[in-house]
């Protein structure tokens, strides 16, 4: 997702955004966000073949980490809807941890 370099700044954590470069789907943002327009059926083809190149990314978990902060596109191997279930669950338990 190297296109989205310096799209938005989640804080210090998460400003070193190099790993962008080491990315596998550069150049293949249309795999990973949809238009806007598309039909069910072509999100889930789309997001399938984003998958596929996320398993040999070797930025993977960086992206994942990034991603948990971005709610649209495939983002370290997951869809929109695996990281809202995510981010979901992760409030849930800091909830419960307060
Ligand atoms: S994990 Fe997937 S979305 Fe993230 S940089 Fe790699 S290929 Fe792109």
């Amino acid at each position: 997702m190297r296109e989205f370099r310096g799209l938005w700044n989640q804080g210090e954590k998460l400003a070193d955004q190099t790993w962008m470069d080491k990315a596998a789907c550069i150049g293949m943002s249309h795999l990973f966000l949809g238009n806007g327009n598309e039909a069910g059926k072509e999100t889930t083809k789309r997001e399938k073949a984003a998958l596929l190149i996320c398993q040999s990314c070797p930025v993977r978990k960086e992206c994942y980490e990034y991603g948990l902060l971005y709610p649209y596109g495939v983002w370290g191997g997951k869809t929109e809807k695996e990281r809202q279930t995510i981010r979901n669950r992760q409030v849930r338990t800091k909830n419960v941890d307060d």
